[in-house]
């Protein structure tokens, strides 16, 4: 398929800007986006530059086997998107976390995508939280931010949190305050599509409810690279479980649980509840599996079936994509519907991974 060449890195900081989501002074100054940053408007559904719209093909016919050069995979319909927007960063000279990096900004920027930064579904309270992780797998090198509101692109302030101090995780008002101060600008992230969800489901309450039914809407874009010449890296970005208690944090910014990366061994990535994720440490084990020599979808069915001896009676999602140092990908769901981008040998399509048998 013929692409439209990629806007320059100017003008999408001028998009960037017009759109409300990054300071004027960006232009004129210091420049809160790494270098070649992309964005990617080329149609998929009606109303979303991100969202894949082709059925997926079945897990049989996924490329998983190892392969040289640069392997993404990430979650989700938008996976693809990422894959291609990180392959073409890569293509052009970005390094792998650019690449994650801005395949997911350009999902945190999709408001039709209600799991992901702008037009992410708000906690109880009706305020969008976000939580995010990057992590490089050569040297450890991790970022996260957690509850960070009124700023989308929040893998980006991981990623600042990660290059620009000597923590790891940042929440709340701090991370907020932190991204202000690295030249992010503050906007709405509930869209009307949100607040009209929202306004519904507290309509919906009993005075009589607590707060352990699953929630719903688990879409977290996770997304996990190698770059070819002996980099891993995974990139996560989240709203959280829609109309979680304020203050909740998911799986995404912890690292071992939401995203882990070691380069001796591969990636990984999840989605679903995360607090399953939580209590696994599930990314962790799933790179330890790959070192162990597991094949990264036994990797990830071990974890899963681990907490299903555990915790048989839970009834949501938890998944996760992994790619092992030699090129192999894998993956696997608790349940149906799991669906992944992958990206090898210059082509990209999206899978759908069996539920765990
Ligand atoms: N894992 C995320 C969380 O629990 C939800 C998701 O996958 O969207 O916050």
């Amino acid at each position: 398929m013929d692409r439209a060449p990629l806007p320059d890195r100017r003008s999408f900081l001028a998009f960037l800007v017009a759109a409300g989501i990054l300071s004027p002074a960006v232009l004129a100054g210091e420049d809160p986006l790494p270098a070649g940053a992309a964005w990617q408007d080329e149609g998929r559904r009606p109303g979303s530059p991100t969202v894949w719209t082709a059925a997926p093909r079945p897990w049989s016919e996924a490329p998983l086997g190892p392969a040289p050069g640069p392997v993404l995979a990430a979650t989700w319909n938008w996976g693809p998107t990422v894959c291609e927007i990180g392959a073409r960063v890569l293509a052009g000279g970005g390094d792998l976390l650019d690449a994650l990096e801005q395949g997911i900004n350009a999902v945190e920027l999709d408001p039709a995508v209600s799991t992901v930064g702008l037009g992410g579904l708000p906690d109880e309270d009706g305020r969008v939280t976000l939580d995010a992780m990057i992590m490089r797998g050569s040297d450890l090198a991790t970022g996260a931010v957690a509850a960070l509101e009124d700023v989308p692109l929040a893998v980006s302030v991981a990623r600042r949190v990660m290059e620009r101090t000597r923590h790891v995780l940042l929440v709340g008002q701090g991370a907020r305050t932190f991204a202000l101060r690295c030249g992010f600008h503050p906007r709405e992230l509930l869209t009307d599509a949100g607040r009209a969800r929202w306004l519904a489901w507290r309509s919906s309450l009993s005075p009589r409810d607590n707060w352990v039914a699953p929630g719903e809407d688990h879409d977290t874009v996770g997304a996990v690279g190698l770059d070819g010449k002996g980099e891993a890296a995974c990139a996560v970005s989240t709203s959280g479980l829609a109309f979680k208690i304020h203050g909740r944090v998911g799986d995404s910014p912890i690292v071992g649980a939401g995203g882990y990366a070691d380069a001796a061994a591969g990636a990984a990535a999840a989605t679903g509840v995360g607090e399953e994720a939580i209590r696994l440490a599930a990314c962790h084990a799933v790179v330890e599996g790959m070192r162990a020599g597991l094949d990264p979808t036994e990797a990830v069915r071990r974890v899963l079936l681990r907490h299903r001896r555990v915790r048989p009676s839970f009834p949501g999602q938890l998944a996760i994509v992994a790619v092992r140092a030699d090129g192999r990908v894998g993956a696997s769901a608790l349940r149906p519907r799991f669906v992944v981008g992958i990206h090898r040998s210059g082509r990209t399509g999206l899978y759908e991974v069996p539920p765990l048998s």
